[in-house]
């Protein structure tokens, strides 16, 4: 079988994964699956590695070891003529078109408005008809509650609407796959309600998500699965309850009895 070809039918399939930083090595081997449709969230300590495993997702930082598929694409590599090379620039730009990321901090284009912001890699990347971009990207920001804000830029909009809106731009790819990396921890405490309430709905319409977080009640709720890593190992996984009412590690324990 080729390596193209190994997802088992998963639409992320990470195998043996490890990331070192010169000699901190911040993932050892790291084993996971994702399938279509499904919500995993990631929890663990600060520093276990949780946004490098996204990161190498989405190729902003470069395997050490390991592999690691999205779809039927090993990331990274690009097979030609039966064998194995690293990507060009304009095959890791293909890659990531097919995910979309939020981060923690609402990085938007300051001198766009929220619409023009949404508007911006479907019609720079995907060389999409302007009117066409504008139409979809208007119907974005109203999905993610926003179409009263469409003319105002970032600094006119409160944290949380920021982040409403970057969500809007990463779904504006039509992503197979979205990341999320604690996209709620920069937010004043009364505005995490709004961005958690728009992924919920995301979840429900079945988008395929990964989700760092420390919202241990959002991940009861919304996640199919939940990873605990610590110390660059996935330390236990399972069904909500297994992991957050009845974790099976001391690890996991002690983590949970500090954020809850
Ligand atoms: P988490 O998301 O679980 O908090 P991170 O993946 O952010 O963990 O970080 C894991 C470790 O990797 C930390 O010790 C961090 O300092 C280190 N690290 C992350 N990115 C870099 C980088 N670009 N260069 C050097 N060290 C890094």
């Amino acid at each position: 079988m080729s390596e193209q070809s190994t997802t088992s039918g998963h639409l992320v399939r990470a195998v043996n994964v490890s990331k070192s930083f010169g000699e901190n090595e911040v993932l050892k081997g790291v084993d996971m699956t994702v399938d279509r449709r499904e919500v995993v969230c990631l929890l663990g300590p600060s520093g276990s590695g949780k946004t490098t495993f996204l990161r190498l997702i989405n190729q902003m930082e470069t395997l050490t070891g390991g592999r690691i598929w999205v779809g039927d694409e090993l990331i990274g590599f690009v097979e030609r003529n039966g064998r194995l090379h690293v990507r060009k620039d304009k095959d890791i730009a293909r890659q990531r078109s097919r995910i979309g990321m939020v981060f923690q901090r609402f990085n938007l284009f300051p001198h766009m408005t929220a619409l023009e912001n949404v508007m911006e890699a479907p019609v720079h990347v995907k060389r999409m008809q302007r009117a066409k971009a504008r139409q979809e990207a208007l119907e974005l920001l109203e999905q993610v509650g926003l179409s009263d804000r469409a003319r105002y830029y970032p600094a006119q909009l409160s944290g949380g609407q920021q982040q409403r809106v970057a969500i809007a731009r990463a779904l504006a790819m039509r992503p197979e796959l979205m990341l999320f990396d604690e996209p709620t921890s920069a937010l004043d405490p009364e505005l995490v309600g709004e961005v958690l309430g728009v992924m919920r709905s995301l979840a429900k319409e079945g988008t395929t998500m990964i989700v760092v977080t420390h919202e241990v009640g959002f991940a009861r709720e919304v996640a199919d699965r939940v990873v605990f890593m610590d110390g660059g190992v996935v330390v236990e996984e399972g069904s909500p309850d297994e992991v957050l009412l009845r974790p099976r590690e001391a690890r996991t324990r002690t983590f949970l009895s500090r954020v809850k």
